[in-house]
């Protein structure tokens, strides 16, 4: 078996719940990475609480702990993974850091999440902004930013996704060879848009994603997005398709636990068993389909009555000529009136 990739991952620590560090290293971890972190903060919990306390890591501190690392020959890295730090000398830091870990390794991927605000407020000092825009980002190979943050870096406006390629392409014309847009406002009411694009042998690819939207508010999401980015981004031999693809399908599963784990019941969890059964099949994709019945030797055919080849759950929501539900895809996840009734009414069974 060969060698496990390396990544150093520095970002914040938080003793209690999961952002930063605490988000990226056990997915990394579970897809084959070796992890080595170094914490650039270390609080009690994330400052969307009341209150946080804790530590701050310096930019010296940061430097002992690199030259601490070269001294033993420990700092030979496949990937470097930033995401939030919170003073412009550690953030100048980080470049000393990039330099001496590319010249330990040329092939050094750097993963940078330039994290500074969302929706029009800056949560870091402003001074970060053009050492971030001047300095770090251009050394980066891989940039997840969201929109607003395309916006500080750019000083262009994002408000269709025409702006959002532009201001990409100001992120190529540096050298930066993957751009993803990690969550934008551009999709509609049911969707965000996430929005990649890369630039490999001079060949431009552009993608887009519809991100169905779960309802609540997540911290620590930007940063799972970006570990696992960078590790899909691995195993796919740099597809930017298939890696966003991959990372997005993790947060949703992610996402729908953590709303179901969230204290407040799932919706429709007070309903009639049956009917609470049969919904969190549709959610869920795993019911009592053709497909799955004829995968389990339960059924001669895996086709549905309307003509189609495949009667999987998904197909009979969504694609049935006979019988799939007409709203949205989200109906099921907010368990409204009429996907109830839909499911109800049902004439196959899940
Ligand atoms: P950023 O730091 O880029 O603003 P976000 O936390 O907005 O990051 O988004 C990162 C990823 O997390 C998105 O690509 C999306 O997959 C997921 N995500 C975050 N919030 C939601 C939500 N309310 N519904 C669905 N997906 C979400
Ligand atoms: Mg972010």
């Amino acid at each position: 078996m060969g060698k496990s990739p390396r990544v150093l991952s520095i970002q914040s620590h938080v003793v209690s719940g999961y952002v930063g560090n605490k988000s990226a290293t056990f997915p990394l971890q579970v897809l084959g990475f070796e992890v080595d972190a170094i914490n650039s903060v270390q609080l009690s919990n994330h400052t969307g609480y009341g209150s946080c306390a804790g530590q701050v890591l310096h930019a010296d501190e940061l430097a002992q702990l690199m030259k601490g690392l070269a001294s033993n020959g420990l700092d030979h890295y496949s990937h470097l993974l930033t995401g939030y730090s919170g003073s412009p000398t550690f953030l100048k830091g980080i470049a000393d850091a990039v330099k001496q870990l590319r010249a330990k390794n040329p092939d050094l991927m750097y993963v940078c999440d330039p994290v500074m605000g969302d929706n029009g407020r800056m949560y870091v000092p402003e001074e970060l902004l053009p050492i971030y825009r001047d300095v770090i980002v251009p050394l980066a190979d891989i940039i997840t930013p969201n929109q607003y943050e395309v916006e500080l870096l750019t000083g262009q406006k994002v408000e269709t996704i025409d702006d959002a390629w532009r201001a990409v392409d100001i992120f190529h014309n540096q050298g930066i060879k993957t751009v993803v847009l990690s969550s934008t406002e551009l999709g509609d009411e049911e969707h965000l848009l996430g929005l990649a694009s890369s630039v490999i042998d001079k060949e431009r690819k552009k993608f887009s994603i519809r991100i169905p939207r779960i309802k609540g508010v997540f911290t620590g999401t930007g940063d799972l997005f970006a570990a696992l980015f960078l590790a899909w981004m691995y195993h796919s031999d740099g597809d930017t398709k298939l890696a966003l693809e991959k990372t997005i399908a993790t947060l949703q599963g992610v996402l729908h636990r953590t709303h179901e784990f969230a204290g407040e019941k799932p919706q429709g969890f007070e309903l009639p068993r049956q009917l609470w059964k049969s919904l969190n099949r549709i959610r869920t994709g795993h019911g009592l389909c053709a497909h799955n019945l004829h995968k389990w030797g339960k059924l001669p055919r895996p086709s549905c009555d309307c003509g189609a080849p495949n009667q999987t759950i998904q197909h009979i929501a969504k694609d049935c000529e006979l019988r799939a539900y007409q709203g949205s895809r989200a109906d099921f996840f907010n368990a409204t009136p009429p996907c109830l009734e839909w499911v109800a009414n049902l004439d196959v069974r899940i």
